[in-house]
């Protein structure tokens, strides 16, 4: 089969003739219909972060497709099925799993990382862990809700709590802060959105923000939201992953409010202590999103009631791989998908 190959940091992933992945007893195998590309990508390829299994590594964990075989101990697939994969494999067995966040599970297995993944024509996965996706979802666009959407979905959700009528403030509105945006404004929450890009503002607004801040032309945005909320946000979502940007955040937040890191970030980021202290501010950490949360998220989508066709604003057969990476490292675009079955 045709896949990219990761072979090591600050170099085009190469396109070459790889094995197809061996089907096994539990697992389905999957013709990749889309797979999304990833900052997560990019930190392997351009930043020296390291993947769990050592190069060559096949990466992509954001994957739609179609079931083509089924292993002899599968259950709840068969073949044709169009399927959603997630972007993590959990034990089941150890401690966050069994208390249910197998999104932070402590043997966790993510494709592209500690497996290979869908930048290739087949992928082959669990079948316990893998989606059913309805036919009125398109397939290619289903592939943005394996990560785009549920990681916003969890970590807005589950982990800042938002409720109707608070407002929330987001910084970065690339692929994740657009999704949390649009989950904000879903849970009905008064989304404040904040980025550079006038543009990327201009669909924050067309997903729900009903007030949009650009830091170019506001010198002092935690102040700006203060004034604008009347005392400061009740929620601020961090979705770039830069220590700059999670201080902003902070600052934007009323007496009480919660802090979100939903961007990865290597570095550290200086907090006032005291100021949390007094003030009773809640630092929140997020990551991926709990199984058990999909099946709503593809429903949500299903109904109209999340959008992702709006999302996919690039679209790479697998031969222009690196191009697509080019587009994300550029910021061009909300989610840039990759194509495999197209050469
Ligand atoms: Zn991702
Ligand atoms: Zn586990």
């Amino acid at each position: 089969m045709r896949a990219a190959v990761f072979h090591a940091p600050h170099a085009p992933l190469a396109l070459e003739e790889a094995p197809e992945p061996r089907c096994g007893e539990r697992d389905i195998l999957i013709q990749v219909a889309a797979c999304g590309l990833c900052h997560s990508d990019l930190h392997y390829i351009d930043h020296g972060v390291k993947t769990f299994k050592a190069p060559p590594l096949i990466l992509g964990h954001e994957a739609s497709g179609v079931v083509v075989e089924v292993g002899a101990a599968a259950r709840d697939f068969k073949v044709g099925d169009r399927v959603l994969i997630p972007p993590i494999i959990p034990c089941n067995t150890c401690r966050s799993c069994r208390s249910g966040r197998a999104n932070v599970c402590e043997r966790l297995q993510m494709f592209g990382n500690d497996v290979d993944g869908a930048f290739a024509q087949y992928v082959a996965a669990p079948a316990a862990e893998c989606f059913h996706l309805p036919e009125e979802i398109p397939l290619v666009e289903a592939s943005v809700i394996s990560d785009a959407v549920t990681t916003p979905f969890h970590g807005v959700r589950n982990r800042a709590r938002v409720q109707a009528g608070e407002t929330v403030a987001i910084f970065g509105c690339g692929g994740v802060g657009l999704n949390a945006v649009q989950v904000a404004a879903l849970l009905g929450a008064i989304v404040i959105a904040v980025d550079i890009s006038p543009e990327k503002l201009e669909w924050a607004r067309r997903f729900g923000a009903v007030e949009a801040i650009n830091p170019r032309d506001v010198p002092d945005v935690p102040r700006a939201i203060r004034r604008l909320t009347g005392g400061g946000a009740d929620v601020a979502v961090e979705a770039i992953g830069r220590p700059q940007t999670q201080e902003q955040a902070f600052s934007s937040l009323r007496g009480g409010g919660r802090l979100l890191l939903m961007g990865f970030s290597a570095e550290s980021m200086a907090l006032n202590a005291g100021r949390t202290t007094y003030r009773e501010i809640e630092v929140i950490g997020t990551l991926g999103c709990r199984p058990v949360d999909f099946p709503a998220v593809i429903e949500l989508v299903r109904r109209g009631k999340l959008q992702v066709v709006p999302l996919v604003t690039g679209r790479f057969a697998l031969s222009e791989i690196n191009a697509g990476l080019d587009a994300l490292r550029s910021g061009q675009g909300i989610r840039n998908v990759v194509l495999p079955q197209e050469r």
